[in-house]
């Protein structure tokens, strides 16, 4: 016996598109609730990181929602927010599938203790027999440095912040990112906004023909590469290029996405260029992206010195009682389902053979 304050085979950590798969195929499986598993999630309510997203970001503008697996996402009115839309979907699934999610848990750690991986929040402690981690990325918003950042006078957000247009009428934003977030954002904001500048590392890759599943299993491909190789994963998204939609197309005629280069440094009133060109700005839009949320699996030591965890499928090849599921290769909502099952295949396997 361990010192947790509870015992079950299976803990699973967040409970998004990744972990409410895993959840379905371990009910599936005949795992009892909390004996055999339970699901641990932070958030206040259903709906994983899509209950976060901005008011503006309608179902309609989003690339596709999965259905989770085993219940039909339906047809749901374009026109809501797809923060509400999917916090409801979820919540039905959560009740339908009577799956044991707890909220909020905050799990700040997993670490090792004998045959036991113990799971703990601030309160509570679980001891389980193999650990999915499903904490997405929404977490970890991620800000890169650049010189004089410290100085800028006006506003500095992430994505992650952006509450809808309203927040930049007037102003002069400067857009850093070259993802579809940076692209829908500006197209949303540009027309309210009193001046916008565009500024990405790399030229934008735009794609004009529709998305195919050739493209998505490419892109699924070169992350999976990655993370075999022990390195940090690159969001799937961010490989499958920039679709040209009729919206985009009208928004490139109307110079809205005339991209520049990264600028050289941020000023107290703006940015400017290595050739001294400068854009005066009230704001500073970071578009710049997320990293994995896995802090809490610091103690494990599973990371390479690539700087990213060497992943075999979804179980991490330096703890095979640890899955990472909706991350790397799986971080799309149709890559979450599939990692979920996979993840609870492996695991019944490995707690089979351990009986
Ligand atoms: P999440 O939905 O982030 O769920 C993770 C859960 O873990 C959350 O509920 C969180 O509260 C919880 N959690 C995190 N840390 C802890 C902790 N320490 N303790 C307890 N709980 C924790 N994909 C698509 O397929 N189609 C799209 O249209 C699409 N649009 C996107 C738009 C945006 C703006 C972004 C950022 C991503 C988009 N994606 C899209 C990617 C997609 O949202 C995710 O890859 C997918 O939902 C996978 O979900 P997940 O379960 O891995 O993560």
């Amino acid at each position: 016996m361990s010192g947790a304050d509870h015992e079950t085979d299976v803990v699973v950590i967040g409970a998004g598109q990744a972990g409410l798969s895993a959840a379905y195929h371990l009910r599936r499986a005949g795992f009892a609730n909390r004996s055999g598993f339970v699901v641990l999630d932070h958030g206040k309510r259903a709906g994983g990181a899509w209950q976060y997203r901005w008011p503006s970001l309608v179902l309609g503008k989003v690339h596709g929602i999965h259905d989770l697996p085993g219940m039909a996402f339906g047809t749901p009115d374009v026109t809501r927010p797809a923060s509400e839309v999917v916090s409801e979907y979820f919540a039905r699934f959560e009740s339908v599938y009577d799956l044991p999610v707890l909220r909020p848990v905050d799990v700040q750690s997993v670490t090792r203790e004998g045959e036991r991986l113990i799971v703990s929040s601030p309160v509570e402690s679980w001891a389980a027999r193999a650990v999915i981690s499903a904490t997405g990325t929404w977490d970890r918003p991620f800000w890169p440095r650049y010189p004089g950042q410290e100085t800028f006078a006006g506003r500095q957000l992430h994505t992650a912040d952006y509450t809808g247009p309203e927040d930049f009428r007037g102003r002069r934003v400067v857009v850093v990112g070259g993802g579809s977030s940076a692209v829908q954002l500006l197209m949303e904001f540009a027309p309210l906004a009193r001046a916008t500048a565009w500024v990405t590392r790399r030229p934008p890759a735009w794609r004009d023909e529709p998305f195919s599943e050739d493209w998505g299993r490419n892109a699924v491909a070169k992350v999976d590469e990655r993370v075999r190789a022990g390195l940090p994963p690159e969001s799937v998204v961010s490989v499958t290029d920039l679709a040209v939609t009729p919206e985009v197309r009208a928004a490139r005629a109307a110079g809205i996405l005339d991209r520049r280069p990264m600028f050289d440094r941020i000023t107290p009133d703006g940015v400017v260029w290595a050739d001294g060109s400068r854009f005066d700005a009230d704001v500073i839009l970071w578009a710049t992206g997320f990293r994995a949320a896995i802090d809490h699996l610091a103690p494990l030591h599973v990371r390479e010195p690539g700087g990213g965890i060497r992943m075999d499928g979804t179980r991490v090849v330096l703890e095979p009682r640890l899955h990472l599921v909706g991350y790397g290769p799986s971080a799309s909502t149709i890559g979450a389902n599939r990692a979920g099952r996979a993840a609870v295949t492996e695991i019944r396997t490995l707690l089979r053979s351990e009986r």
